[in-house]
């Protein structure tokens, strides 16, 4: 390690902090669950890519940029996107037909991220090119399933592979759900060729009409949580470091994950470390597709959709970090001003100045956990010499080298007089009280002409 901090990282297979010991300091190796390419991403679906990033870039720190393969994977087996292949593209080879309906989402997800500052994974495999046995040898999903058959771990009932979770003592390790809470809700007549409600998809037989793959079993397609198992396995072999994703998705997927792949490769473990980010949330509630309360991290970056302007890329990055990752995060347009404001700090204070080493208190910090909450509050600190400073926010993805301030004063004029056209003066004050705290003092007049108020503001400092 080239840094003498120590990583600790809560760990939800233990419920615990623990201190962070590669299996082989020369190859520290990550995997994230991606996204699913049939539409936007929404900024929840940012959210581990952004903390995953954090990650990374420690990980690069401590270990050395050559020594850590980062694995996110692109979900390109999906029912929706299937059905659109063939629908559009009944003459291409199913693989090609997906191709073409995920690239431009595929793209689209490439701008997001990289917008949002995140550094490109080592390698983005797509579920499609896992499914059928690889000229490369990699991994991949048929072969996977076929020795969990051979091993008595999977067996097949009506059209379907399924796993057998009672053939594995202690599945469940993960998420630790009861065994009755796993029952509970699957006792419904379609699940009857189950031995058990929680035994899960490995694959299921296609209708002439539905796409699908060869395989032993008849034209199939696999079930979700394999493509995790066969990508992770292509790139960082059977047993790696850390393994990170939503919370949500702790139970089923990353359950049937460590099920699958620790049963196929008769290990004890599929990843040492488990990390989960919480939610991004808008009023307590989850943001997520179908509760059809997401913004899109497009939209953000070139609509005024959200609070009626667009968002810089470091701004969304920022308002996300501000928050502990495995704290919930209510998203709002204050939470964004907050961020955009202490960015245009910070950029003052820069002015310029050239980028300088990054100080060791600061990786100590994030080292913690990725406790980046102490790692702004120590870039806040009256002792950060400027170039320090942008040395701090470069490290985490913020560019702080810009000379010009961000803050756009025009804008938060226009919106503090919006809010005392309602009569919310709370918000009004807010606006005005802050930009103080930035130095710009706002000054409320008349037109002469018109009568109307009209807002001018100065620099104080
Ligand atoms: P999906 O495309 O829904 O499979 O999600 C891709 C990744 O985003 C997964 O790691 C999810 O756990 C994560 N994710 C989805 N929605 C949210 C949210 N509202 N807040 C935080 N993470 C989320
Ligand atoms: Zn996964």
């Amino acid at each position: 390690m080239s840094d003498t901090a120590q990583l600790r990282i809560y760990n939800t297979l233990t419920r615990s902090k623990e201190v962070f010991r590669p299996i082989d300091p020369r190859n520290v190796r990550l995997y994230v669950c991606g996204p699913t390419v049939y539409d936007y991403a929404h900024i929840g679906n940012a959210r581990p890519a952004i903390v995953f990033d954090v990650l990374y870039r420690l990980l690069r720190r401590l270990y050395g940029a050559d020594h850590v393969t980062y694995v996110r994977n692109i979900t390109d087996v999906d029912d929706k996107i299937n059905a659109r292949a063939l629908r559009d593209f009944p003459d291409l080879p199913l693989n090609e037909a997906i191709r073409k309906v995920t690239e431009p989402t595929f793209d689209q997800y490439q701008r997001d991220v990289a917008a949002l500052g995140c550094l490109p994974p080592t390698f983005q495999p797509r579920a499609t090119e896992f499914v059928q046995p690889r000229a490369d040898g990699k991994t991949d999903m048929i072969s996977l399933i076929q020795s969990l058959i051979g091993s008595g771990h999977a067996y097949e009932a009506k059209g379907e592979i399924l796993f057998d979770i009672n053939s594995m003592k202690d599945y469940g390790e993960l998420s630790k759900r009861p065994l009755d809470e796993q029952q509970a809700g699957a006792r419904i007549a379609v699940e009857a060729h189950k031995k058990n409600p929680g035994d899960f998809v490995l694959w299921k037989e296609s209708s002439p009409d539905e796409p699908g793959w060869d395989s032993p079993w008849g034209r199939g397609r696999p079930g979700w949580h394999i493509e995790c198992s066969a990508m992770s396995a292509a790139y960082l072999g059977e047993v790696f470091d850390i393994h990170g994703g939503g919370l949500d998705l702790i139970f089923p997927h990353h359950e049937n994950e460590i099920a699958q792949s620790r049963c196929a490769h008769g290990t004890a473990t599929m990843a040492n470390y488990w990390m989960h980010n919480g939610f991004l949330q808008v009023e307590g509630r989850k943001m997520s597709k179908s509760e059809g309360n997401f913004v899109t991290i497009h939209e953000l970056l070139e609509t005024e959709k959200f609070g009626g302007r667009k968002w810089p890329g470091e701004v969304l990055r920022l308002a996300m970090l501000m928050t502990h990752y495995r704290e919930p995060i209510d998203f709002s347009v204050r939470r964004l001003e907050e961020a955009e404001a202490l960015i245009a700090k910070w950029r003052r204070k820069v002015d310029g100045a050239p980028e300088g080493e990054l100080d060791g208190v600061l990786v100590e910090a994030l080292s913690d956990d990725l406790d980046l909450s102490s790692y702004f509050r120590l870039m806040n600190g009256a002792g950060m010499s400027a170039s320090s400073l942008a040395a701090a926010g470069k490290f985490v993805g913020i560019d702080l080298s810009a000379l010009e301030t961000d803050l756009d004063v025009a804008s938060f004029v226009e919106r503090r007089l919006a809010f005392i056209r309602e009569k919310n003066w709370a918000e009004a004050d807010r606006i005005r009280d802050q930009l103080l705290a930035e130095g710009i003092q706002l000054k409320d007049g008349k037109d002469p002409a018109t009568g109307e108020r009209v807002t001018t503001w100065e620099v104080t400092r």
